[in-house]
């Protein structure tokens, strides 16, 4: 995965944004395998979406979720994949494609896992 590091982006409250495969990252921050895993099931997810439908379904959810409990950001799909299995260095050998649409529904496991990384 290639890495930019610049203060440009990501914007305020991000420590690293995804972009088209590349990450951009603030400059000084420490990335974790945990946090580059997580980044590369988002790079899994932007394939198999062909890249412009990844960005516009993760956009729609963002905006959908924006008024419902809880936070929009945390709650969209390919987050809760990302944050979900993000700690299993050797998902992305076994996923399947299309895997975050199983993360559509909240479930009580993905909670518990919401609750445990919500600190970062
Ligand atoms: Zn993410």
């Amino acid at each position: 995965m290639k890495i930019v590091r610049t203060t440009i982006l990501p914007f305020k409250g991000f420590t690293a944004i995804n972009l088209l495969g590349v990450l951009f990252v603030h400059p000084g921050v420490y990335l974790s395998h945990e946090m580059m895993n997580h980044e590369r099931i988002h790079s899994a997810q932007q394939r198999e979406m062909l890249f412009v439908f990844f960005y516009l379904a993760y956009l729609m959810e963002w905006l959908l979720r924006l008024p419902m409990r809880g936070n929009a950001y945390r709650n969209i799909s390919f987050e809760r994949e990302a944050y979900a299995n993000q700690r299993n260095l050797h998902y992305l050998e076994t996923r399947p494609h299309y895997a975050w649409r199983h993360y559509m529904k909240r479930r009580p496991h993905h909670h518990y896992q919401h609750r445990k990384t919500i600190n970062r």
